[in-house]
């Protein structure tokens, strides 16, 4: 397989050869438009068969990478990235806090005031950061050879893919997300993430205007979080698209549940969406009336709609980096619980360093 680059004005200092980027996520794609700026050849490639193949939707804040983020890209780009706002101009007016609440009580707990942000579909920002990307879809990386001594730069790297082809280039950057398969090639001791001790269920529900405008003027617009004290349980509210984007005529919003095992317990996938529910229902029987509409609607999902997460992170490591031939960035470096609300700030701000050390 030869490698195809992606961008037709190379920077003639530039002498490292070809950048292998795997993974067409926000941060790989992030990068691939960083290179394109500074003209080094690239070649992007992904496991999937095509940029719908698999559910790409939820929000995503982007609040103190912000400004790198949009730095980084060309700025013809920047419209449709505001355009990707779960709610339209909302940015121009943000009255929003993020807010922790009880949601035993519906009390506020915390109250943060809002900084510089704005709350993106990450399916509408990727599909913007794949404008006139020359993606290779189908190619998923099973593992990488380095030959730092290669006298020729493209042939310092080469790349297995599950198809048996391979490419080669000057430098591998690891954009694979949390379940990266070449992330072992850096750290062989821990090939996989870390399961976290918590269950995760959530859903996508449809609210009419007067049951969101409700809750968005007692909680938060765009999202809030809490605890039900009484069960011990975890409730994430968070709006994912207002009906100019959605074509409905209501709000799609997402709702999540989570909780702690008891110690000793497996974190197994439950056996079925009814198992499930069953629990989530025992879990919210303390939730407060304001609430019990996200509930219900979430209780009333179907599979499309139904999701279980395993949670994860990485263990600590010290890796060898090949002299800078082999780099991770995003998720596959450090992932983080979607409760920090800060992961992708964390890959964009990778990319920015990169860029400063190109
Ligand atoms: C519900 C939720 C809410 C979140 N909210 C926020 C937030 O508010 N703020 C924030 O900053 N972050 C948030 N995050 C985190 C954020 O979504 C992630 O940090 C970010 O999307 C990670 O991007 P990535 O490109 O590193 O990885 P991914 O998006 O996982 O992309 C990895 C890509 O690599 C491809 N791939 C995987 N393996 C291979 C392989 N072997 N070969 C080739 N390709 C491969 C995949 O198909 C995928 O396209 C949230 C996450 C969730 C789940």
């Amino acid at each position: 397989m030869t490698t195809e680059v992606c961008n037709g004005n190379i920077n003639s200092s530039w002498k490292n050869g070809v950048v292998l980027i795997s993974g067409a996520g926000l941060i790989g794609l992030t990068i691939a438009h960083m290179l394109e700026k500074l003209s080094i050849p690239y070649s992007i490639y992904d496991r999937d068969e095509n940029e719908n193949f698999r559910g790409q939707g939820w929000g995503i804040t982007l609040h103190w990478a912000l400004e790198d983020f949009l730095s980084l890209l060309p700025a013809e780009l920047h419209k449709d990235i505001y355009e990707s706002e779960v709610l339209e101009n909302f940015h121009m007016k943000d009255t929003g806090n993020f807010m922790f609440i009880n949601a035993g009580t519906g009390e506020t707990v915390v109250r943060i005031p809002p900084t510089k942000r704005l709350r993106v579909r990450r399916e509408g920002i990727r599909k913007t950061l794949l404008k006139d990307m020359n993606v290779h879809w189908g190619c998923e990386a099973e593992s990488v050879e380095i030959n730092q001594d290669a006298s020729d730069v493209n042939k310092r790297v080469s790349v297995t893919f599950h198809n048996g082809k391979t490419l080669q280039g000057g430098m591998f950057i690891d954009c694979e997300g949390r379940s990266s398969l070449t992330r072992k090639l850096a750290n062989p001791e821990h090939p996989e993430a870390c399961t976290l001790p918590y269950k995760f269920v959530g859903s996508i529900v449809e609210l009419t205007p007067e049951e969101y405008h409700a809750l968005a003027a007692k909680y938060d617009p765009l999202l809030f979080q809490g605890t039900i004290p009484s069960s011990g349980t975890f409730f994430w509210f968070s709006l994912l698209s207002s009906p100019t984007h959605n074509g409905t005529s209501n709000y799609k919003c997402q709702v999540n549940i989570s909780w702690k095992l008891a110690d000793g317990v497996a974190n197994l996938p439950f056996a079925s969406v009814k198992e499930a529910f069953a629990e989530v229902s025992k879990r919210t029987t303390g939730l407060h009336e304001s609430l019990v509409v996200l509930r219900d609607k979430l209780l009333k999902t179907g599979e499309k709609d139904y999701m279980e997460l395993c949670l994860g992170d990485w263990p600590f490591a010290e890796w060898d980096d090949y002299n800078g031939l082999l780099l991770l960035a995003g998720d596959a470096a450090h992932a983080m619980v979607m409760y920090r609300g800060e992961a992708a700030n964390h890959g964009i701000a990778d990319a920015k360093l990169l860029e400063g050390l190109l």
